[in-house]
C-alpha cells in the first residue's frame, strides 16, 4: 500500500499568484496586448496559457510590437533604471513586484544611501538579483557560496542581504563570513516567509518519505533548489515537469511518496501528478 502525500505548501507562492492573478484579470478587461519582459513564471504549461489570453513574454522592450500595449512588471522586480526606460517609452505598466522583493529594494536603498557597500546572496544571473543590483547606488558584490564569500575583500561598512528566495542556512553561513571581515556588518535576511516555511516544511515531510517527487519548471530555479534541499535528506528524488514523465518503475517498491512543488508551479499540475501516482499504484 502506498501512502501519497502534498506538502501543503508547494505551489505558486503569494508573489507569483498574485501577479498571474493581476495580469489574467487585466487581459480579460483589457483588449490591448499584454507583455512580460521574460515569462511572468518559469513553467511552460502557464506561459502556453497566458499567450492563449493575449499575454506574451519579451525579451526586451523594443520587441513590444504595439506601444499601446500594457507592460507587466514580473513578481521578481526590475531595476530603477528601467523602471525609467519604460515610463519614457510611454508604455503603461502594471506593477506586480512581490511586496516582498520591494521589501528588499528598500533595505538595499536605505543602506547603500548611508554608504554601505551590499553583498547579495544569490544567483547573479537571476531576474530578482539583477534588480536588486539597481538598489546597490553601484557598490555590490554577488556571492552564490561559501567559498565565493571567503575570496570577498574586507569592507568598512557592508550590507548583506538574501535573493528572497535563498536557502536559510546557506545565507546564515555566507553571512557569518562577510560579517567576520567588515567593520560594521548589516544582516538583512530577506528570505521570505513562504520561501522559509516552503523549505521547512519540506525537510519535515522529506525525512518521512521514501521518495519526494518535485514539480515544476526545469528553468525554475527555486524548484531545482527545493529538488536540492530534498536530495540531501531523501535517496530517492524525481525533479518532474508534469505527470506525462511518470512511469509505473520509477515507483515500484516504494511506500512513502512525498509531492512538492516551486513556487512556480501551478495547483493545478500538482492534482494531476498526484491522480497518476494513484492510477500508477494500482
Ligand atoms: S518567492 Fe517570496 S518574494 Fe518571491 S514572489 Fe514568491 S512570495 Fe514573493
Amino acid at each position: 500500500m502506498q501512502d501519497i502525500k502534498v506538502a501543503r505548501s508547494a505551489g505558486f507562492c503569494p508573489g507569483v499568484k498574485t501577479a498571474i492573478d493581476r495580469v489574467l484579470a487585466l487581459a480579460s478587461q483589457d483588449k490591448r496586448p499584454v507583455y512580460t519582459v521574460g515569462p511572468l513564471i518559469h513553467n511552460k504549461q502557464v506561459t502556453d496559457m497566458l499567450e492563449e489570453r493575449g499575454i506574451f513574454a519579451i525579451e526586451n522592450l523594443s520587441q513590444a510590437k504595439d506601444k499601446n500595449g500594457v507592460l507587466v512588471i514580473r513578481a521578481h522586480g526590475i531595476t530603477p533604471d528601467f523602471q525609467k526606460k519604460i515610463e519614457a517609452a510611454g508604455m503603461q505598466m502594471l506593477d506586480c513586484t512581490c511586496p516582498l522583493v520591494k521589501k528588499a529594494h528598500n533595505v538595499i536603498e536605505v543602506y547603500a544611501k548611508q554608504g554601505y557597500h551590499t553583498v547579495i546572496v544569490g544567483d547573479a544571473e537571476h531576474a530578482e538579483v539583477i534588480g536588486l543590483i539597481g538598489y546597490t547606488a553601484g557598490h555590490c558584490d554577488v556571492v552564490a557560496t561559501e567559498e565565493e564569500a571567503q575570496k570577498l575583500p574586507p569592507y568598512k561598512k557592508v550590507n548583506v542581504v538574501a535573493q528572497t528566495t535563498q536557502k536559510e542556512e546557506r545565507f546564515n553561513k555566507i553571512a557569518k563570513i562577510i560579517k567576520d571581515k567588515a567593520e560594521v556588518c548589516q544582516i538583512s535576511d530577506t528570505i521570505c516567509q513562504p520561501t522559509k516555511q516552503r523549505q521547512k516544511e519540506t525537510l519535515q515531510l522529506a525525512q518521512n518519505a521514501d521518495m519526494v517527487i518535485v514539480v515544476g519548471g526545469r528553468h525554475s530555479a527555486n524548484t531545482a533548489r527545493l529538488a536540492k534541499i530534498c536530495a540531501e535528506i531523501c535517496p530517492k528524488v524525481l525533479h518532474i515537469e508534469d505527470e506525462g514523465e511518470l512511469s509505473k518503475p520509477q515507483i515500484t517498491g516504494v511506500k512513502r511518496i512525498l509531492i512538492t512543488a516551486g513556487a512556480s508551479t501551478p495547483n493545478w499540475i500538482i492534482e494531476r501528478v498526484k491522480e497518476k501516482l494513484c492510477q500508477l499504484k494500482k
